[in-house]
């Protein structure tokens, strides 16, 4: 199941349009198309992770500049007062696109448990 062409890697190839909000070697964020919240971004890696339990021990630097791109991209989205962070893994998880990514929920006051 890993390293799967899906939606997301047309997307980071620019062969289907997406509202892209940051790009570096590494990362891309772009904003849901269904979104859930007033801001709702998804940051993923380049590198085509099926989800977060696939990751394996070379992606530790990956992993860590993804959680500084969501801090960069919620700075830049202005979400100053918090925002919720989600890692849908797997079919229990309610994952749907299976390139791991990361929800920035935010714009909105977040509530527990979630569905
Ligand atoms: P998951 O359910 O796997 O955690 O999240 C997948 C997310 O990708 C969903 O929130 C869905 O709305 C979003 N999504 C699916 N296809 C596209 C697309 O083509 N463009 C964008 N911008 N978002 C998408």
């Amino acid at each position: 199941m890993s390293n799967q062409e899906t939606i997301f890697s047309k997307i980071i190839r620019k062969e289907i349009p997406a509202d892209i909000v940051y790009e570096d070697d590494l990362a891309l964020a772009f904003r849901d198309i269904n979104a859930q919240a007033p801001v709702h971004i998804l940051v993923i890696s380049k590198k085509p992770i099926a989800k977060l339990s696939d990751a394996t021990p070379d992606d530790q630097a990956l992993l860590g500049h993804l959680l500084l791109t969501v801090k960069k991209v919620a700075e830049q989205a202005g979400l100053n007062n918090g925002y919720r962070l989600v890692v849908n893994t797997g079919d229990d998880g309610g994952q749907t696109v299976y390139h791991m990514h990361l929800h920035i929920l935010g714009g909105r006051q977040m509530t527990w448990p979630p569905g």
